[in-house]
Parts: structure tokens; sequence; C-alpha cells
């Protein structure tokens, strides 16, 4: 089955150029110019991948990712007319994958494609947890007492591999050479910045639960919970 994406954006120049790139490449596309059917849209349609304009007519890209982000985890991939809007997707709290800014070249973004379904296809053969966190893969989901987290991608992965080792201890250098693609050239490169956010969500569904322990000076581990 071809992988399919999702490309919503509303000037049409952009969209055909898209549509033809990611086609040459052996994708299957669907399109929307708003952003206000893309809930319908994937509720009905099987959708491997969002490339989501943020200057939609008439909702915010940003917005609609976090939306998207409660109950799915289909990567996101943001197009952006202005780059002091990259602050804000690179921020923590959107959830998105990757970025382009516009004007870019649909063979620079098809690699960008091709890079976020590697790394987001990469599937243990089990789904894995450490209740009362359970990591579902497949959705790119885990969920804390029953209850998905909202996390970005880095946050995902993070959390990831402390869950499937509780009780071990991951140094810094370590996560951000898993997690990370090119750590020396992130933009994001704190792991602290991101074990706070992942704090942060947990404690909102939990309020006292707080499963990741500092290791002073070393890094981070999540508790043995019995
Ligand atoms: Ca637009």
């Amino acid at each position: 089955m071809k992988t399919r994406i999702l490309i919503v954006e509303d000037e049409p120049a952009i969209v055909d150029n898209l549509v033809y790139a990611l086609e040459t490449e052996g994708f299957e596309t669907v399109r929307s110019a708003t952003g206000g059917e893309v809930p319908r849209l994937l509720e009905s349609e099987t959708i491997d991948l969002i490339i989501l304009d943020i200057g939609l007519p008439d909702v915010n890209g940003l917005e609609l990712c976090k939306q998207i982000r409660q109950s799915h985890s289909i990567p996101v991939i943001f197009l952006t007319a202005r780059a002091e809007e990259v602050d804000r997707v690179v921020g923590l709290e959107i959830g998105g994958d990757d970025y382009v800014v516009k004007p870019f070249s649909p063979r620079e973004l098809c690699a960008r494609v091709k890079a976020v379904l590697r790394r987001t296809q990469y599937q243990p053969a089990t789904p894995f947890s450490a209740p009362p966190l359970e990591v579902v893969d497949h959705k790119r989901c885990i969920r804390c007492f029953g209850q998905p987290l909202e996390l970005s991608r880095y946050e995902y992965e993070l959390l990831k591999i402390l869950i499937a080792r509780p009780g071990q201890v991951f140094s810094r250098e370590h996560l951000m050479a898993r997690v990370w693609d090119d750590p020396l050239a992130s933009m994001d490169r704190t792991v602290d910045a991101h074990i706070k956010n992942i704090r942060k969500k947990i404690k909102a569904v939990k309020p006292a639960f707080d499963p990741i322990v500092t290791h002073r000076g070393v890094g981070y581990a999540l508790k043995e919970i019995a």
C-alpha cells in the first residue's frame, strides 16, 4: 500500500507542485485547502503524514496541529511563510515533526517527508509499557493512566527510551545521540527542557505522579514502579 500524504494548503500553485513532486516519488496525496475539514478527513481516510500550512484561511495551522495531536500521532511537517513563526513551530508545545519555510523546493520537502517517515516508522515488534505509562508505538502515542500525553516528537522519543528500561540511568549525551538526528546541528538541543515539559504533561494528567528521576550531573531514569 502506498504511503498517503495529506496536504493542507490554500495556495493552489504550491499544492500542485507538491502533488507532482510527491507522486513522482511514489506517494499518494490527498489535498485540503482548508483546515476545517482535516479532522473529518483523518477519520475517514488513512493518512501517514500531514503537510500543514500554518497560514490557512479558516484556522491557524499550529492550533490545528494541537487539535490533531489530541487524538492522532500522525507526523506533521509545517509550511510557514514567515521565518519568525519557526520559533513557535520548534517550540515545545505544538507537536510538529519538522517545518519548511516558504519558498522551498518540492525536492527539499520530499527529502524531509522521507526523513520524517523513516524516523517515525521505526517500530519495535511489541508494544511495551511501564505501568501506568504505556507506549503505543504504531500510533506514536504514550498513555499515562490510560490518557494520551500530548508530546512533541523529541519528548515522545525521550520518554519512550526511559520507559523501555525502568531504573536504568541514561546520560544526557546518550539521550541526545539517540533522539536527535544531528545533535550538534540541532536547534533544539536541551534534553533538560524536554524532560521538564514531559514532567509537566504527566503532571497535567496526574498531579502526584512524577515517574522521572533526575540523577544530578548524569542524566535521567524512569522510576521503577513495583
Ligand atoms: Ca497559506
